[in-house]
């Protein structure tokens, strides 16, 4: 079993990042990050953010809204930055609270400064295979730990589990492009799949974005087969400071004893996830830039 590690892959994409923006002449590359109200997960992820953008030398303007806000002053907010120049991306992190339509929020953000990639324009671009779009950074960042560990889909059965708007479907789609590196054979599976284990054990990929901690087990599994944990889930651990640990979709002991190739969980995913914002907020950058 190889480990796909995503804390490395991801320091070599940061720091790619960081001497692409160095030699950007003029004003620097500048992300809105917007968290509304202080639910932990969200607290720890924006600090991310902000501190990885810093590290490249991207801007970084936080914006912590009241978890009060209501639906009009949200999208005033997001209004004002879609008209700011000085502003390349915006990232309203998610989840938002259940007063708040959450896919409206996204709908809001200007196309061209939707880094999340959430937006209706940039999920069709990515169904067009149209480059001009934004990604959604977890998919982005699935295909570019695949990439970059030299796995290849063309001829693969990719089967993913899960059919979020934000990973299941847009990986999915990805995965199927008619391009280098893509090309795979896609299956989505989701709450509504019979016999799931039959149709991951034909996976010579799988993805899991389930969010259900250790629901993939070693006999859900082909011998060999690459493995791509999404999931962050909080399990309570009384051993633990925080009084948890982070573990994925994936149980992990059981199924690294068979998987080809696996991506732990925490340093698998997440830290792609991270690094696919800042690359797109490069883009925008350079995309608005010329326009
Ligand atoms: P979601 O709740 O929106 O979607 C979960 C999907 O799993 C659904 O489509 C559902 O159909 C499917 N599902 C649920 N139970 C199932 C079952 N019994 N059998 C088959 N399918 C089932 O979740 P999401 O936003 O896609 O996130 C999934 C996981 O990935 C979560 O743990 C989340 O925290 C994590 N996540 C991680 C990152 C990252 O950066 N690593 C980013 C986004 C999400």
């Amino acid at each position: 079993m190889e480990l796909i590690d995503g804390n490395l892959i991801a320091a070599a994409i940061i720091a790619e990042l960081k001497a692409e923006v160095a030699a950007l002449p003029g004003r620097k590359p500048c992300i809105a990050l917007v968290r509304v109200g202080d639910d932990p997960a969200s607290v720890s992820y924006v600090k991310k953010k902000e501190k990885t953008a810093a590290e490249i030398g991207i801007a970084g303007r936080i914006h912590l809204p009241p978890v009060t806000i209501t639906q009009a002053e949200l999208f005033a907010l997001i209004d004002q930055l879609n008209a700011d120049p000085g502003v390349d991306g915006i990232l309203v992190q998610s989840p938002l609270p259940k007063h708040i339509d959450e896919v409206a929020v996204f709908r809001r953000v200007s196309d061209k400064k939707d880094v999340d990639g959430f937006n209706t324009l940039n999920l069709g671009k990515v169904a067009q295979e149209d480059e001009t779009g934004f990604v959604a950074c977890t998919p982005a960042g699935i295909m570019a730990l695949l990439a970059r560990s030299g796995i290849d889909l063309k001829g693969k059965h990719v089967v993913v589990i899960g059919r979020s708007l934000i990973v299941g479907k847009p990986v999915a789609l990805l995965a199927l492009q008619k391009k280098a590196g893509a090309n795979g054979t896609v299956t989505i599976c989701h709450s509504g799949t019979s016999n799931l284990p039959a149709i991951t054990r034909q996976a010579d990929v799988l993805i899991a974005a389930i969010g259900r901690a250790e629901f993939v087990t070693a006999d859900m599994v082909k011998p060999g087969a690459v493995v791509i944990d999404v999931g962050i889930n909080r399990v309570p651990d009384a051993t633990k400071k925080t009084g948890y640990r982070l573990t994925g979709d994936v149980e992990f002991t059981g199924v690294s004893a068979i998987a080809g190739k696996i991506t732990p969980v925490p340093g698998g995913v997440g830290p792609m996830t991270v690094a696919m914002l800042m690359s797109n907020t490069v883009k925008a950058f350079r995309q608005n830039r010329s326009a």
